[in-house]
């Protein structure tokens, strides 16, 4: 937690005391950062435990307000072990644009998370933050989280903090996409492909998870709703378009 923390604040995906992470210690509890501290400064005596309904066990400071979006993961995916939520430049400012990353742009992407949706907008600290990431949680790894930040998570804090270095990685390179004025997906049988490779190491990972059940259950959903998500409906398109005419036009 400390050194993801410091990781988090080095690569200025977090600003003053943004951010929040939390690692599930056995069935009953989680770690959680505490509210008010830069991640760049968090000491072990700094994090609180909590159990599943968000009542203190041990620590002496005041726990993340964002603690309900951790119990909400926790509760939906009981493969997760750790979560990391923070404020990456670029893909927060897609999430600030309402525009989610699901473009099959990179191949190594489309494997490890799939695609990474937008969440409507929620005030932070409420029911609301939740009751939008919720219909998201059990399809995907990694949301955007409207005119906010992003959330990821996985089985373990270490794998939870590296989908967060990846999403703001493709964030980037989507962004030069659209600098560039033009995408090139992945389509057809090279994401056929892809999508096969990510069902098969979802499959070797989900061998390890705790509740095998839940998890297939929650690869079919992730599955179904990469193939509708991975349509190519990003407002890009139209300027693709406008940037060939004009090529066209110029040439
Ligand atoms: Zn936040």
């Amino acid at each position: 937690m400390v050194l993801f923390g410091q990781m988090l604040h080095q690569r200025g995906y977090v600003a003053a005391t943004d951010g929040n992470l939390s690692a599930r210690l056995d069935d009953h509890r989680i770690v959680v950062t505490p509210t008010g501290m830069s991640k760049s400064m968090l000491r072990a005596s700094d994090m609180v435990v909590v159990d599943l309904e968000g009542r203190r066990l041990a620590g002496n400071r005041n726990v993340s307000s964002e603690l309900a979006m951790h119990l909400l993961i926790y509760r939906l995916r009981p493969d997760v072990k750790g979560i990391v939520h923070a404020h990456p430049p670029t893909a927060t400012g897609f999430a600030a644009a309402g525009l989610p990353l699901n473009q099959p742009l990179v191949c190594e992407v489309v494997i490890g998370l799939g695609s990474i949706p937008l969440a409507k907008y929620g005030t932070p600290g409420t029911p609301e933050l939740s009751d939008a990431l919720e219909p998201l949680v059990p399809q995907y790894d990694a949301i955007l989280m409207s005119n906010h930040g992003v959330v990821a998570y996985a089985d373990t804090l270490h794998h939870a903090y590296m989908k967060m270095e990846t999403v703001e990685h493709f964030a980037q390179i989507a962004l030069v996409t659209h600098l560039l004025g033009r995408q090139q997906p992945l389509e057809g049988e090279d994401l056929e492909k892809l999508k096969l490779a990510r069902t098969k190491y979802q499959g070797a990972n989900s061998a390890t998870a705790q509740t095998c059940s839940i998890v297939a259950g929650n690869h079919r959903d992730r599955s179904h709703a990469n193939a509708s998500s991975l349509r190519l409906e990003d407002p890009i398109r139209p300027r693709n378009k406008d940037f060939r005419s004009q090529l066209k036009a110029e040439s």
